[in-house]
């Protein structure tokens, strides 16, 4: 695929384009790199991307499995057509699991409620859930304290052998899997050895064993297993920045969201002058600034205001003074570009662009929260660079 999938068609406002080329392309290269079926993770609307859209790229890139957090996002992308295994993990206690089973969802069972809850609805429907056990390995979120799992496996087997349910996972999600110097991962990894064996001794033999999300599957390949749940890889983006000994320089993968927006004003300012509220930056000398139509009512971080770069007329332009509800002023310089200019407020590097990366380390968080938070007014467009060819076009 092109290396620089920049979109340029024309553009009104400001608008997130997601390049499905990039994702397929993506799950295709973890998949070669890491010789190990792949759950793509396309929970959050995808990471920002668009659940059913990121859903199908990643289908066709390979993924083996898909993987959300809620009945929701399952049935979903159930709706929408999507037939292959799906795994679904933060199911409520008030949610009826009938529709799930009914549907061919893999569910996650964490509790005894959860195990009878499934149980019965396969009754119900005359079918046998699909269950997977989450056992807690030192994470203390979901899944079961270890103190509990030889109960949930004991009583797992014994609706299995009844026929009530069919186990067809046991997983567990590390803490801290993108910083290779702390102990925890390894820890996590000879627990979850322990449960897999409790289980074992149960009677159970499930298809696949997982616990590696994209960090883990990356820098521990002790942790691949039968599967690896991957997510923020599969968008471009990188789990663990600047780890040392990281395969990702050489994996080639390509952010799959751009941000961009329409210049709305174009003005010069006097040395001296305040901008945005509060005056957080004053100009030093005259320059010229511009008007971007979107802020933190589109998820833009707040805490960037001062910190965070666009591009502009082939440079990085500053952000400066405050991020407001739907707009941001950035300083052009001597740049004599007009209103209705592109703006890039981030996209895949290649060109110079700041990166949702770059957008992380100015508001002091993860590109996780950054891809994932983008919206509000702004509309999704999907191209796909292996087939549309309007990149490269109106300069
Ligand atoms: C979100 C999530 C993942 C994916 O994590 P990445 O770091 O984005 O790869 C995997 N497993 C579980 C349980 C998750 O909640």
């Amino acid at each position: 695929m092109s290396p620089s999938p920049a979109p340029r068609a024309p553009l009104r406002r400001a608008e997130i384009v997601i390049d499905l080329a990039a994702i397929r392309h993506n799950v295709s290269r973890l998949k070669e790199h890491l010789r190990t079926p792949i759950m793509t993770v396309v929970k959050a609307d995808g990471y920002g991307h668009g659940l059913v859209e990121a859903g199908r790229a990643a289908r066709e890139g390979g993924a083996d499995w898909l993987g959300v957090a809620s009945a929701d996002e399952a049935l979903a992308l159930r709706a929408a057509g999507d037939g292959g295994r799906l795994l679904a993990w933060l199911i409520m206690p008030s949610e009826p699991a009938e529709e799930l089973v009914a549907a061919d969802i893999d569910v996650t069972a964490y509790t005894i409620a959860d195990l009878e809850k499934f149980a019965a609805a396969g009754d119900a429907l005359g079918r046998t859930p699909r269950v997977q056990l989450k056992v807690d390995t030192g994470l203390s979120r979901g899944g079961a304290a270890f103190a509990d799992w030889a109960k949930l496996v004991g009583l797992a087997r014994i609706l299995e052998a009844e026929g009530a349910i069919r186990v067809t996972g046991i997983w567990s999600h590390f803490s801290a899997s993108e910083n290779t110097a702390d102990p925890a991962s390894a820890l996590q990894e000879k627990v979850f050895a322990e449960a897999l064996a409790v289980a074992e001794e149960a009677g159970l033999r499930p298809e696949v064993r997982h616990l590696a999300n994209s960090a883990g599957a990356l820098l521990r390949p002790s942790a691949r297993l039968d599967l690896v749940r991957v997510g923020i890889a599969t968008y471009g983006i990188d789990p663990a920045p600047g780890v040392e000994g990281s395969p990702w320089p050489e994996l080639g993968l390509v952010p799959a969201m751009t941000v961009r927006a329409e210049l709305a004003l174009v003005k010069r300012i006097e040395a001296g002058a305040g901008v945005s509220y509060n005056h957080t930056w004053v100009a030093e000398e005259p320059t010229t600034v511009g008007l971007v139509p979107v802020g933190y009512a589109e998820g833009i971080q707040r805490r960037s205001g001062n910190r965070a770069s666009v591009w502009v007329d082939g440079a990085r332009r500053p952000v400066r003074g405050t991020i407001c509800m739907d707009q941001i002023v950035v300083d052009l310089g001597d740049s004599t570009v007009e209103p209705g200019a592109e703006v890039v407020l981030w996209g895949t590097g290649a060109d110079g662009e700041p990166t949702a990366q770059d957008w992380a380390e100015a508001s002091e968080t993860i590109a996780y929260e950054v891809v994932t938070r983008i919206g509000g007014r702004m509309k999704r467009r999907y191209i796909d660079t292996d087939v549309d060819t309007e990149q490269g076009g109106d300069q």
